[in-house]
């Protein structure tokens, strides 16, 4: 049954976002490049003298890699984070200049075009300076490479054992002009988790222990870096000279139990709209969607909305995931499916107002009263990040604000911009 918690009336018709000029389609993401710029600034001033890297893998947790790039960089982001070369390298091909690391890579990929666009790539084992010290003598251009140690996330970096080793591969190369050793990391284990505070102070002990390792074999890197969002915002020790903040960009809390991102001061980035494809009456004790889960209580509204799993909405969401229609939120009735997910209004004159190609919500900014990405990651026993980086590249993407105005990326300036590939 509708849950009548809620307050103002959303947009029946499109947000001023999409403009006039922006076509008619079942569903979208309306992402505010401002709200990313913001989001920046407020990380940029919270990491105090530290800079700050906006991390834009996944293609921006889903927003677009490029224009949240283009955000964050005019927010005050200084660098730019990526997994992959391939996006580090799309990042260059869209012309941005700016520093970006990317750190993933395995044994035999090459990182020639990689090193050639001045892409700062992490090593964790010495197979990974040789192979950029490779591309450097290949290339003519010295390769930029920031050591990474394993501090306790037991994920990349290599360990206190191993640490020695791969500062020497790095002295050798960098001693010969091939690599420069720009930086040394490592990432948190649970700096979302109060609980956990006395693991990250034991995080940044082993990197000062392996920084003081790589002093004494002669490697002094400009950089060190610790802190990811809930670092920047939690832990003051970890932000060092430079955060790589990736959710918080976004405007998504990266730890639900130290706040909501409105408790934190962050703009959701991203709303995900759809228009009903169809509203219909049925009566009672009808069965919505596969396997009959929701049954139908009395005569009632069905209202059918174009967006599923196949666009990343959660199936772990059926039956529990929150829809605003009208200014109400609604639970998902029953299964999540690909393509689609049902609705039930109930038979009261609010649901008797609501037609087919009327706007609703899935996540918002919370602040019309509506669901944020949050409440699906609760409805759906995951994570913020889950919920806006598996947005399917079949969402196309509506960029807003000034910035998407000066980039020539909102609905009137280019409406291929609106669509990820
Ligand atoms: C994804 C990632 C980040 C960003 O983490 P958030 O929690 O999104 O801020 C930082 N560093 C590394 C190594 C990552 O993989």
């Amino acid at each position: 049954m509708p849950d009548r918690t809620t307050t103002p009336t959303p947009p029946s018709t499109p947000p001023a976002t999409g403009g006039p000029t922006a076509p008619v389609v079942p569903a979208w993401a309306d992402v505010d490049l401002d709200a990313v710029a913001a989001n920046a600034a407020l990380l940029r001033e919270r990491a105090g003298g530290a800079a700050l890297m906006a991390v834009v893998k996944a293609e921006g947790y889903g927003h677009g890699a490029v224009p949240a790039a283009l955000a964050a960089l005019e927010g005050g982001a200084t660098w730019l984070g990526v997994a992959h070369l391939d996006e580090a390298l799309a990042l260059r091909a869209a012309g941005i200049t700016a520093p970006v690391l990317a750190w993933v890579l395995v044994p035999g990929q090459d990182t020639t075009a990689a090193v050639a666009a001045g892409v700062d790539v992490s090593a964790s084992a010495p197979w990974a300076v040789d192979a950029l010290a490779g591309a450097a003598r290949r290339t003519g251009r010295t390769a930029r490479v920031h050591l990474k140690v394993d501090t306790g996330l037991s994920r990349g970096g290599a360990t206190a054992h191993d640490w020695p080793d791969l500062v020497r591969a790095a002295a050798a190369a960098q001693a010969e002009g091939a690599v420069e050793v720009v930086g040394v990391w490592s990432h948190l284990a649970s700096a979302d988790d109060p609980a956990a505070d006395a693991l990250t102070h034991r995080q940044a002990d082993r990197l000062e222990e392996a920084l003081a390792v790589a002093a004494g074999l002669g490697v002094r890197p400009p950089l060190r870096h610790l802190a990811n969002s809930a670092g920047v915002l939690a832990h003051p020790r970890t932000r060092l000279d430079l955060v790589r903040a990736g959710i918080a960009v976004y405007g998504v809390t990266p730890s639900p139990v130290r706040g909501s991102a409105a408790d934190l001061g962050l703009v959701p980035a991203m709303a995900l709209r759809a228009r009903l494809s169809l509203v219909k009456e049925v009566g009672p004790g009808e069965g919505v969607s596969y396997g009959h889960q929701h049954v139908t209580a009395a005569r009632t509204r069905l209202a059918l909305v174009p967006l599923g799993y196949g666009d990343g909405v959660p199936r772990h969401a059926s039956g529990t995931g929150p829809v605003l229609v009208g200014g109400r939120r609604h639970p998902v009735a029953g299964r999540v499916c690909m393509d689609q997910v049902v609705l039930d209004l109930g038979d009261d004159a609010a649901a008797r107002a609501v037609r087919a190609g009327d706007v609703v919500e899935l996540f918002g900014t919370g602040a019309d009263g509506g669901p944020t990405a949050q409440d699906w990651a609760d409805a759906a026993g995951t994570i913020g990040y889950e919920v806006v980086t598996r947005l399917g590249a079949r969402v196309p993407r509506r960029y807003s604000g000034a910035v998407a105005r000066r980039h020539g990326l909102d609905v009137a300036g280019s409406a291929a911009a609106q669509v990820l590939p």
